[in-house]
């Protein structure tokens, strides 16, 4: 059985992110996007609600399961029988970093990493923007699933 994580902090979840899970999944048996607890972050979304919002978004997916890691992602594949990790790649300015982290995880523990281009409709996209056009009345309708739509208008009207 071929099984992949896509790990990250998915806070919130955006089209992008579940256009690489919706590819994945067609070419791995099992995908499990993951979600990094990671204490030194201030989210906009507890990890619950991340959780939440990731099961409802990747529901009629068969193949994709979603959890949440604490620690090192390479430790999770071990745990987890995960021989690879999948990236999205958007711009040349994520490649050093990415490119790095890879070899790393390869180095410490013979985990692969694969990554996928972005769909280039995505291809500007991350989290971070989407919060902050959110916070101040941006209309980020057509960069995140429904259902976050609902909780990013609710978080940013109560901020
Ligand atoms: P991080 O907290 O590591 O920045 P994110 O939760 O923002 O992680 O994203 C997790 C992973 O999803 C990224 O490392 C990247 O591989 C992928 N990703 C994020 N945004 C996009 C996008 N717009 N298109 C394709 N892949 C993306």
């Amino acid at each position: 059985m071929r099984r992949v994580v896509c790990p990250g902090s998915f806070d919130p979840v955006t089209n992008g992110h579940l256009d690489i899970v919706t590819r994945a999944a067609r070419l791995y048996d099992e995908v499990v996007v993951a979600v990094l607890r990671n204490p030194n972050k201030t989210p906009m979304f507890s990890v619950d609600e991340r959780l939440d919002m990731l099961r409802e978004v990747t529901r009629d997916l068969d193949n994709v399961q979603v959890a949440e890691f604490e620690g090192l992602t390479v430790d999770f594949c071990k745990a987890n029988g995960i021989s690879a990790i999948v990236k999205g790649l958007r711009a040349v300015s994520d490649f050093d970093y990415e490119l790095q982290m890879a070899q790393m995880n390869y180095n410490q523990a013979g985990v692969e990493t694969l990554f996928m281009s972005t769909n280039p409709l995505y291809a500007f996209l991350s989290s971070s923007l989407v919060k902050d056009f959110a916070r101040y009345g941006g209309d980020v309708a057509s960069l995140v699933p429904g259902p976050v739509l609902d909780r990013l208008k609710v978080r940013s009207a109560g901020a």
